[in-house]
This record gives structure tokens, C-alpha cells and sequence, in this order.
């Protein structure tokens, strides 16, 4: 499951007691783990719900820590940690049956998709056909899911810092997006530490972020607004809406790495998203 804490065994139960409830895009305030806590679910199809877990602590105005892919546990498991014990953040995680793909069964078809896929229209529609089975009422749903998420944990963001894993050696690294590489056109800049790891790496849609973690000695790239392949990933949402987005990507299972960067994620929060200053409020002029 997501997290092995004690802690965490409450969210499982509240999970699957919720889960069998038949609410639908209802708002559900949980207080096994604090009073800020709220759960959504969003109903698609006959038969799935699909439950969007946030938790806060103390809240940095204007910016979430978002994991859409839920058996990407190692990128949950560090962001919850490390929200724990910095004691500052808002994570948000989906939770639909631990898979990475999402599916739901409408009028006698079953449809699947990626929840990274998902945040534009081209990517809803190619998501749902790569996986077989299209009609406009599945992409309807897939677009209400996409809405929600984005209407509450991205649109209005400063900052969104997504978390994701791959495998060691498994196909996507930073070479990816260098010159040659499958995903060349996705990125204007690439900087590579070959004393990392390159299955390790920022993805950035900013030139400041880029230079950041360049400047850190990470591995990091700044996606191309203008070229990048639209396919409904957050990243091409963030760079569309003119949001400043960071995706660590790290190996999936190397926990300290992930926290690692998290870290370095945080350093640039607090550089380059300080706290705004309290307006004085005697100083009014009368
Ligand atoms: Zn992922």
C-alpha cells in the first residue's frame, strides 16, 4: 500500500470504508489524520471512484506536491515523510486500486487511461484509444476527473512539484531528452552530472528552475513550451497555463534519493517563493 506507518493504516480504512459508499464527486472531510484533511472522490463510469487524498501541513501559499501515479509508492512514500518532518507542504495523491493506469466500465465497455495523460484534450482522447475502447461520454467522465484535479490543485498554483518514479535502467532518463533521444523535442535545455545517476533527474518548465537545480549539480531539463509533444501530461497543462512546475523523477525504490531532491526542491521554494510580507497594517497614512 502507499505508506507503512501506523498513521497511514487510518487513511487505508478510511479508503476502503469510503470506498464503498456510492458518492460522486462529493467532498468528504476525514479526521483520522488532521482537521485539514478532506477526501474527493470522483465518480466515472458505473462501477469506479476515484479518490483524491490531499494532506496538508502547515500549508506554502500557491504550491502542492501532486502524485497522480499510485504505484509509483516510492515518490509518495518520501513526499509524505518528508512533509512529516519538515512540518510544511500540501501533497496530493489518487487513489483508485494501486495501479498506474485507471480503469472504469461504461455501458457494457471498459475504458482505461493514464492519469498523467489526462490534462488536455488531445491527451484525454489519445490515452483512452492507446488503451483500446473511445466514446465521447468516457472521454466526458475522463475530462471531469481532469477538471477536478486541476480546479483544485493546479489552476491556481504558483508552483506545482509533481513526483514520479521510474525503473533503474528502465527506459525514460535524462539521456531521453538529449539530442537523439526519444523525447529530443520535448526540451530546450539539458544538463547532465554524469557522477548521477541519469535515471535521477528535475523536469522543469522554467528557465530559473532549470538553472537552480543546474546549479546544484542535479540532472535536469527545461521542457520547450513551444515543441513539446502535447499528451496531456501535467507538465504540458503547467507549461500551457504559464505555471511554474518541477517533476522529480527519481528510481523507483531509492526513497533517500527522492528526499534528496525533495530537499533541493525546497531550497528553490524557499528562493525563489518566499513567504510574501504581512502589509503593516498601521502604516496607512492617517
Ligand atoms: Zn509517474
Amino acid at each position: 500500500m502507499l505508506v507503512k506507518t501506523s498513521r497511514c493504516a487510518g487513511w487505508i480504512l478510511s479508503f476502503l470504508l469510503i470506498a464503498t459508499l456510492a458518492f460522486s464527486q462529493e467532498q468528504i472531510r476525514d479526521s483520522t489524520y488532521n482537521a485539514d484533511m478532506k477526501l474527493f472522490l470522483v465518480g466515472l463510469g458505473e462501477d469506479t471512484r476515484v479518490i483524491i487524498m490531499p494532506l496538508c501541513k502547515k500549508k506554502i501559499p500557491g504550491i502542492w506536491f501532486v502524485h497522480v501515479h499510485e504505484d509509483e509508492s516510492t515518490a509518495a512514500d518520501a513526499a509524505i515523510e518528508f512533509i512529516d518532518s519538515t512540518g510544511a507542504g500540501c501533497f496530493v495523491t489518487l487513489k483508485h486500486g494501486m495501479g498506474r493506469n485507471i480503469s472504469f466500465n461504461m455501458k457494457g465497455k471498459t475504458y482505461k487511461f493514464d492519469p498523467n495523460r489526462i490534462y488536455t484534450a488531445e491527451g484525454r482522447k489519445a490515452t483512452l484509444e492507446r488503451f483500446g475502447a473511445y466514446s465521447d461520454s468516457a472521454f466526458s467522465a475522463v475530462s471531469t476527473l481532469a477538471n477536478f484535479i486541476t480546479s483544485r490543485f493546479i489552476d491556481s498554483n504558483r508552483l506545482v512539484v509533481a513526483l514520479h518514479n521510474n525503473t533503474n535502467d528502465g527506459g525514460l532518463t535524462i539521456k531521453s531528452y538529449q539530442k537523439g533521444g526519444d523525447y529530443q523535442n520535448d526540451a530546450s535545455k539539458v544538463f547532465v552530472n554524469k557522477k548521477e545517476d541519469p535515471d535521477d533527474f528535475f523536469y522543469t518548465t522554467s528557465l530559473r528552475a532549470f538553472d537552480f537545480f543546474k546549479e546544484k549539480g542535479f540532472n535536469v531539463l527545461l521542457q520547450n513550451n513551444k515543441t513539446v509533444t502535447d499528451d496531456g501530461s501535467l507538465s504540458v497543462y503547467a507549461g500551457m497555463k504559464k505555471i511554474d512546475y518541477i517533476n522529480i523523477e527519481s528510481e523507483h525504490l531509492k526513497k533517500e534519493q527522492q528526499k534528496k531532491m525533495l530537499a533541493a526542491a525546497m531550497d528553490y521554494i524557499r528562493v525563489c517563493f518566499p513567504p510574501k510580507p504581512v502589509a503593516d497594517e498601521s502604516d496607512n497614512g492617517k
